[in-house]
């Protein structure tokens, strides 16, 4: 029998192999208050529309119940026409790069979402923050530990929040995985193993501009391993030991093409991660200390059709919104002012580690702190 969210709503996943995991799941709570409208509708601007802000994003405000689409910032002036017609956003709220401080004067437009190649996201944050807009801005929050508290002191000193784009963070799947780190029916996380890669086409792309992207899969998709790695033994690492490997020294002259590391924690527990722009893989498995006890998702991180499975159990929440879910969490902690777990700080902690990993690889795999 598949555990699904009714299960966990109900309180009643002690009969499904979870033992003692018996709180409702706040995902589950998310998923249950999404339509309860309360403060004011808050009105996003997407920065940037290429294929996250336009495939997922725009599309996922459509189904939101507390934020939707107000503004469009970008570059093309065909898009402008475009998602402007598509979206019936009317061209005063329609920005470029060059006007885009103008927002400051925008009262539609109550928050940013920057959706730009990752070494614009500091800039455009920043500039959002300045010009009184709550901020969101996708993953890697900024390329370097630096930028993110230039980020985080911006939003501070405009008296405006900022959350990053970790739409896993209302996600049902892995918040059991949160779960079973928080009460451990079946003790603690032990040794977790998970990988996310993908093979990257277009040699142009930004991707592979160190300028534009600020490292290779590791900002890209690593990330989203060392986020799994972090929530899963609800803990922070005090070390890594990372290598990089590199097939296509061309295609991959200016960002890292496959990295393998390791994540030592406090506890004892070992995380074993691998990421990469030239292969496919997606997956988190985690073992725990008692019962022979495991849990796994593979695909584990993408948008739909995520599976997994707790000990023996299917896990089958369906397809959430991820995106919809994470922006309507984001207009409610506006609106109430109760930070979510998807703060700068938590943004900045992954830059730490990645610097970290950079570092361990330039000194050939040795063991490196994560600096605090
Ligand atoms: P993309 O290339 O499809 O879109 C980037 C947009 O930035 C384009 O509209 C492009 O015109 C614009 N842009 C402005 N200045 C540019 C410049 N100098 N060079 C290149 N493009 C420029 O990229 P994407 O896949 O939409 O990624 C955008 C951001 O979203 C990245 O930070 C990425 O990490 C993040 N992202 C997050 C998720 C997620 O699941 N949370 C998924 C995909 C992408």
């Amino acid at each position: 029998m598949p555990l699904t969210r009714r299960h966990f709503i109900n309180k009643s996943s002690s009969a499904l192999g979870l033992a003692a995991l018996s709180v409702t799941l706040p995902s589950g709570k998310l998923f249950a208050d999404h339509h309860q409208n309360s403060g004011k509708n808050i009105g996003i601007a997407l920065v940037g529309l290429g294929s996250y802000a336009m495939g997922e994003l725009a599309p996922g405000l459509r189904k939101t119940s507390h934020c939707h689409l107000s503004g469009l910032v970008t570059g093309t002036p065909s898009k402008k026409e475009r998602y402007g017609r598509q979206y019936e956003i009317g061209d005063e709220h329609i920005y470029d790069y060059d006007t885009y401080d103008r927002i400051a004067h925008d009262p539609a437009i109550d928050a940013v979402y920057v959706v730009l190649p990752n070494s614009m996201h500091a800039e455009y944050s920043i500039r959002a923050a300045e010009a009184g807009k709550h901020v969101i801005c996708e993953k890697p929050m900024a390329v370097s530990v630096e930028e993110c508290q230039k980020m985080i002191d911006a939003c501070k000193a405009n008296g405006v929040t900022l959350n990053i784009g970790y739409r896993l963070h209302h996600d049902p799947y892995h918040d059991v995985f949160r779960k079973l780190a928080a009460e451990q029916p079946h003790g603690p996380a032990k040794f977790v193993q998970t990988e996310f890669a993908f093979r990257t086409g277009n040699p142009d792309q930004w991707r592979l501009k160190r300028a534009l992207a600020g490292g290779g899969a590791m900002m890209d998709v690593g990330i989203y391993c060392i986020q799994a790695a972090r929530y899963t033994t609800a803990e922070e690492p005090v070390a890594v030991t990372a290598r990089e490997y590199k097939t296509d020294p061309v295609k991959f002259a200016e960002v890292d093409e496959t990295i393998v590391w390791e994540m030592e924690f406090p506890s004892g527990a070992v995380a074993a991660c691998n990421t990469s722009y030239n292969y496919r893989a997606e997956r988190l498995h985690v073992g725990y200390r008692d019962d022979n006890f495991e849990a796994e998702l593979s695909p584990a991180y993408i948008y739909r059709n995520l599976k997994g499975r707790v000990g023996s159990e299917p896990l089958d929440f369906g397809n959430p919104p991820q995106q919809s879910l994470h922006m309507d969490a984001i207009a409610q902690s506006i609106n109430s002012g109760v930070p979510l777990t998807t703060t700068g700080e938590e943004g900045m902690q992954d830059m730490r580690i990645i610097e970290a990993i950079y570092r361990s690889i330039a000194n050939n795999g040795a063991r490196t702190p994560i600096n605090t």
